[in-house]
């Protein structure tokens, strides 16, 4: 695996199809499943490794994303990445950028709406890396289904030569969506696990032959404790439009907070001509990579 210090070093090691990981590091399960199935259908995989100060609206969650290099270029080594870019800050967002990218609807609501600002800051950054990285394939996980709603669309509306392949969502062994952040729950992981319990319940609702949204999200908040949630709903899968009926691609996705940290989760419903089916994701059979990572030795200040 190669190091590049720019977009334009990496441009310069592409080869053949280009697949493209675009990741703000301290590697799970979840983004090796990514740089894996760019591995097996690209020529070449690059991994962007950048903790993108735009999309964090609290200056306090930024400082404390957790941040390893060390333990992500072997991981990534071992995922059979061929270029990790970790870009210099100058090169990308030191400076605040005038130029913004914004997905209107798409990225209004939801985490738009939660977390001003952050939809905006992923897909100005996400322009950013494809312009100057120009990848045939872009891999992108469905725990963020509303990114991926937003990037999909934002390739199409400007027309950037990429293809932006949804993969599965990996839950940890006990059902709790991977998340970066799942290493600051500390004595919050408990209650964490109702997140993912309130959407596994709305899975079996729902095929037990419930359409209703109301009552799936139902299922999410009567699983949480109060105070704890910030929004359970059902959206088209496409364009994230809230729905009354589960027909068609629906995402029933939430957020909650446990203590400072907060997590996003989804199930995915699809009912169509050849039936009704809920996809929620796939499972660690084992302990995640996370934890073998010394939470004290990633720098809580985040390096910065
Ligand atoms: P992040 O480093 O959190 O910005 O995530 C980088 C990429 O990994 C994004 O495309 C995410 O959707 C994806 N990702 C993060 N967590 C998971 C997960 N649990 N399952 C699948 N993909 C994930």
């Amino acid at each position: 695996m190669k190091l590049a210090g720019s977009m334009a070093e990496a441009r310069a090691m592409a080869q053949g199809r280009v697949g493209l990981v675009p990741t703000m590091g301290f590697f799970h399960e979840g983004h090796l499943s990514l740089m894996e199935r760019s591995a097996s259908e690209c020529d070449r995989t690059m991994v962007t490794l950048y903790v993108n100060p735009l999309q964090f609206e609290d200056p306090a969650d930024l400082a404390r994303y957790p941040v390893d290099h060390e333990r992500d270029l072997e991981l990534a080594a071992a995922a059979g990445v061929d270029v990790m870019v970790i870009p210099d800050p100058a090169e990308m967002f030191l400076e605040a950028p005038l130029t913004g990218v914004s997905v209107a609807g798409i990225g209004d609501r939801l985490e738009g709406a939660y977390r001003p600002g952050h939809m905006d800051g992923v897909a100005t950054a996400v322009t950013k890396l494809f312009a100057g990285l120009q990848p045939d394939r872009a891999y992108f996980g469905r725990k963020d289904a509303q990114q991926l709603a937003m990037v999909s669309r934002l390739v199409h509306d400007l027309g950037f030569p990429t293809e932006v392949v949804g993969c599965p969502l990996v839950r940890e062994a006990d059902g709790l969506a991977l998340s970066s952040r799942n290493v600051l729950l500390g004595a919050y992981r408990e209650e964490a696990r109702a997140l993912s319990r309130g959407l596994l319940e709305a899975a079996r609702l729902f095929e037990d032959g419930e359409r209703s949204a109301a009552a799936v999200e139902g299922a999410v908040r009567n699983a949480l404790p109060p105070g704890a949630l910030d929004y359970a709903e059902a959206c088209t899968a496409a364009a994230m439009e809230p729905v009354d009926r589960l027909e068609g691609e629906v995402v029933l996705a939430a957020a909650a907070r446990f203590g400072a940290v907060r997590i996003i989760d989804n199930v995915r419903f699809t009912v169509d001509g050849r039936g009704a089916a809920a996809d929620r994701g796939v499972w660690l059979d084992r302990p995640s990579v996370l934890y073998d990572a010394d939470p004290a030795g990633a720098d809580p200040a985040g390096g910065r």
